[in-house]
């Protein structure tokens, strides 16, 4: 850090990613992208014209990329906002709605407080129930930005849309962020009550379910007048923030859908595999409706597990927080990797008898 760096930058503690190691190839399952390439549209659509166009700028309205999402989603264009991962959603619902203030859980995506800190937003940190369900009382009335990941990371235990409803209409007066990157792995979107609620805002991803995590594409849907606070803060930052190879790749894969909600289905049995099997080795499995699964076991600490698969090529994801430092989360990937995975896990185990 050099000594020009503002003061109030100074002391941010930086969001950290997990593990993308170039070492070695491992068994990925530290960070919950998909273990299918992206549809043979989207790789027959990055080509070699497409490539030379990068000279010229793309397109900010990312007009056809917007029709699909909206024409997918049933909602009208200017219902959708499209940005560099949703991770740029986060950030511009942090900067333009903290302004009395943050709501969202002890444990939920790290990323959250990491904007609240960054803008100087003060945050109210409601604690999951002890079963780490969302006690939805606890954020009525919370009269400041209200954010929920739905199915929540990393736990993977989702909310009804009920109590999703019951929180929006308890604060009419803020805006309500239901981050909804793992729905499509058997959760219920709240994309239809954006039809109903002023104060609703739906952000998710292409980066879990429909394997383009490297391309960069999230989407946020609201009533259009959210719509159009982020469009100012992306014109006053960066117009172009969707790449031209990325609105392609986008566009490709929505008209593709069916492959990636197949993909979809395949996960949820590996789930549900990797879950049977864990438990039958003793594991304590949260109920997921993610891509992942969040595990832990009374015969080895969540730390020693995360290490001792790293030796053995596995990557999980590992959280030093008191609270949930005995947990894993682990991706779902492919059947083949999932059966790996038990195997190294029966091994350690094993080892530590
Ligand atoms: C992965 C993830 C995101 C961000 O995804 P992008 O790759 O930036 O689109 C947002 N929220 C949650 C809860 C996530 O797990």
């Amino acid at each position: 850090m050099s000594k020009f760096l503002k003061s109030s930058l100074q002391k941010i503690d930086a969001y950290t990613p997990g593990e993308q190691p170039q070492d070695k190839k491992y068994i990925k399952l530290n960070t919950n992208e998909s273990p299918f390439p992206p549809s043979e549209g989207v790789i027959k659509a990055i080509n070699e014209q497409e490539v030379k166009d990068l000279r010229l700028y793309c397109d900010p309205e990312c007009s056809k990329l917007r029709k699909a999402v909206a024409e997918l989603y049933n909602v009208s264009e200017n219902n959708v906002f499209l940005s560099n991962g949703s991770d740029d959603i986060l950030n511009f619902a942090f900067m333009a709605y903290g302004e009395n203030g943050a709501a969202f859980p002890d444990i939920t995506y790290g990323f959250y407080s990491v904007f609240a800190e960054l803008y100087g937003i003060e945050t109210t940190i409601i604690p999951l129930n002890e079963d780490f369900t969302i006690n939805t009382l606890r954020f009525y009335n919370q009269n400041k930005l209200v954010v929920i990941a739905n199915p929540n990371a990393p736990t993977g235990i989702e909310l009804t849309l009920e109590k999703i409803e019951e929180v929006i209409i308890n604060n009419p007066e803020s805006v309500v962020l239901v981050d909804e990157a793992y729905v499509d792995f058997g959760g219920i979107s709240a994309i239809e009550l954006t039809k109903k609620y002023k104060n609703l805002l739906v952000c998710s991803t292409f980066s879990k379910s429909r394997s383009l995590a490297g391309a960069r594409l999230g989407f946020a849907i609201a009533d259009s007048e959210l719509i159009k606070d982020l469009e100012k803060i992306k014109y006053s930052t960066n117009p172009y923030n969707i790449n031209r190879l990325t609105q392609i790749a986008g566009l490709m894969a929505i008209k593709e859908n069916d492959y990636y909600m197949d993909n979809c289905k395949k996960i949820i049995e590996n789930r549900k595999f990797t879950t049977n099997e864990l438990i039958g080795l003793g594991f304590e499995i949260l109920p997921s409706k993610a891509n992942f699964i969040f595990a832990k076991s009374d015969k080895i600490s969540g730390e020693n597990l995360y290490l001792k698969l790293k030796e053995k090529g596995v990557l999980v994801r590992h959280f030093k927080n008191e609270r949930i430092k005995d947990f894993n989360r682990i991706t779902i990937g492919s059947k083949a990797e999932m059966e790996s995975f038990v195997v190294a896990v029966k091994e350690i185990l094993g080892e530590n008898l």
